[in-house]
């Protein structure tokens, strides 16, 4: 699959593990949602842009890197908050905005209900975070909508795909890349992933 990063992190395949399990408590599901999210985030920044800078140590001076890039972390309401915290640990300037959708039962189709963004775009790139990519619908929308602010540098991170979900946003938009640590096998006739874990949303916030 063009342009899917698989985490082939050990750390990641164990912490996943314990996440999809049915026992895992809120509290729990939380550290490892967030953890999980922060080693994603890691392996899907290794090529952001940095500028050579001279910096002082307290011996000598020397060269060092600065990065570039203005970071945009967009999760998606409201799973997608379960991510922040992790990554924003390993990016401190980056930006937050949220992006809450809602699918409308009568068309399916995904709605907006929260897009706070400016008129103008603050970042040059946007890592959406949402746990779960299920058929795709709010992953495409969320892209659409960023890149109609002006940011076409986009990169996804989940934590677990379908087969379905990674189709649909890669025929939308093939220039985003999708960074997940497991890729399940389909999904079920109520849109949930399976095996998968469930609910992230209700999982994480113990509804
Ligand atoms: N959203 C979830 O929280 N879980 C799924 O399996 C699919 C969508």
């Amino acid at each position: 699959m063009n342009n899917v990063f698989l985490s082939p992190h050990p750390l990641v395949a164990t912490k996943l593990s314990l996440l999809r399990n049915v026992r895992t408590e809120p509290k729990k599901f939380r550290e490892l949602v967030r953890e999980i999210a922060a080693m994603l985030a890691y392996e899907a920044t290794l090529d952001l842009a940095t500028q050579e800078i001279e910096i002082e140590t307290p011996l000598a001076t020397t060269r060092g890197q600065k990065l570039l890039e203005r970071i945009g972390l967009v999760p998606v309401l409201r799973a997608g908050l379960g991510m922040v915290e992790g990554v924003w640990e390993l990016m401190p300037g980056a930006e937050v905005w949220h992006i809450g959708l809602y699918r409308d039962e009568r068309t399916l189709k995904p709605v907006s209900y929260y897009n706070k963004l400016p008129i103008e775009p603050t970042v040059s790139v946007c890592l959406i975070l949402d746990p779960m990519l299920a058929t795709g619908g709010s992953a495409v929308a969320t892209v659409d909508i960023l890149k109609k602010w002006g940011v076409n540098k986009i990169k996804f991170i989940g934590i677990i795909a379908s087969p379905e979900g990674v189709t649909r946003l890669q025929s939308a938009h093939p220039d985003v890349s999708i960074h997940i640590a497991g890729l399940d096998e389909k999904l079920n006739e109520h849109g949930y992933i399976l095996p998968g874990l469930g609910d992230a949303g209700d999982r994480l916030f113990g509804t």
